[in-house]
């Protein structure tokens, strides 16, 4: 071999090989528009590309543990808890060492794997013509006789649900959960069906008294043109849950850095950028949520208009220890 080609080869290996350090994988569960802006400022800070797989959780997380040592994924993104929970359980995160993590986001949003980046929270909306919302102003309101036929949820196998029960565990231990959980399926005004939209809008027909809902789906309908949209907030009240006792139930939005993440510098890059200024505005707001890190302001209308609560500041990671056995709570209890 020549010395010029033996060059141009080592020129042709390195190249390749910085071009690998400037890419980041993500698999994410989140798809809202905004999330463009936020790869798109990543890759104008650092340089580093982020190549995004968008699917199901489900999928997603079936698709990390086939991949195995191969996977080319190097973060996973995706909603609510238990779903986080379901990775952490099939040991696909490593824990991520960073100071800016550590100090940007609160102790109770993060556990050693993952990390909070925005949070929601499951409130209580009222049909104001068929319930007093002095009735409803606790979790624990959902299981009271007075609320007989009046209650509407999703599935209690459903995480939202799960993550709720396993909030209770923690606050009132697994016999009081359990109680509650009965109490809750006696007042059901029909069997559980739709997701959190649907159980608002049969409230507003009042179809149901009384429904639990995320809070970034009441922010959408309460920005929504749609005539019918507006009609249906023109019928409820939101109540946040709890005020006097544990706080709202707050759920998160978040992610980690894969264990067999190949671009792993990139990734914690690129979940340090998560929790910068700019990002977390871009992160919350585009599912109508909150920042996780303290002070940073949203200017969503919606969000202004439902005002402040106190949230619940049990840890994250308690929520994902208590799943299994809400599960089985609720099939006791007849919540399908
Ligand atoms: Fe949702």
């Amino acid at each position: 071999m020549k010395i010029g080609t033996a060059l141009a080869l080592c020129i042709a290996v390195a190249s390749t090989g910085h071009a690998q350090e400037k890419v980041l994988n993500l698999y994410s569960a989140r798809h809202y528009q905004t999330d463009e802006a936020l790869y798109t400022n990543f890759t104008k800070q650092t340089g580093i590309k982020v190549n995004r797989i968008e699917a199901g959780e489900n999928e997603l997380l079936e698709r990390i543990k086939n991949e195995g040592a191969n996977s080319p994924a190097d973060v996973f993104l995706t909603v609510d808890a238990a779903r986080l929970a379901k990775a952490e359980e099939l040991n696909l995160f490593a824990p991520v060492n960073s100071k800016v993590l550590e100090t940007r986001i609160p102790a109770n949003l993060h556990t050693k794997d993952w990390y909070a980046f925005s949070t929601r929270a499951r409130v209580i909306v009222v049909n104001k013509t068929a319930v007093n919302p002095a009735d409803a102003q606790n979790y624990e309101d959902l299981a009271n006789p007075r609320l007989k036929g009046k209650v509407c949820t999703r599935s209690g196998s459903h995480p939202y649900n799960l993550s709720l029960g396993a909030a209770m565990v923690e606050h009132h231990g697994e016999q009081k959960t359990e109680e509650w959980a009965k109490g809750v399926v006696a007042n059901f005004a029909r069997a559980p069906k739709g997701g959190d939209t649907d159980q608002i809008k049969a409230v507003a027909a009042g179809e149901c008294g009384v429904a639990i809902a995320n809070s970034y789906y009441v922010a959408r309908l309460m920005r929504s043109e749609k005539p019918a949209d507006k009609k249906v907030m023109e019928a409820v009240t939101v109540v946040w849950p709890n005020q006097k006792t544990t706080g709202t139930h707050i759920n998160i939005s978040g992610g980690g850095m894969l264990k067999n993440a190949p671009n792993k510098e990139a990734a914690v890059k690129f979940l340090e950028y998560l929790a910068s200024d700019q990002a977390q505005v871009y992160f919350a707001d585009g599912n109508n949520e909150w920042p996780v890190v303290p002070n940073v302001k949203t200017q969503n209308p919606a969000l202004e208009s439902l005002g402040k609560f106190k949230a619940e500041t049990i840890n994250v990671g308690a929520l994902t220890k208590n799943q299994a056995v809400v599960q089985k709570i609720y099939d006791r209890a007849g919540w399908k």
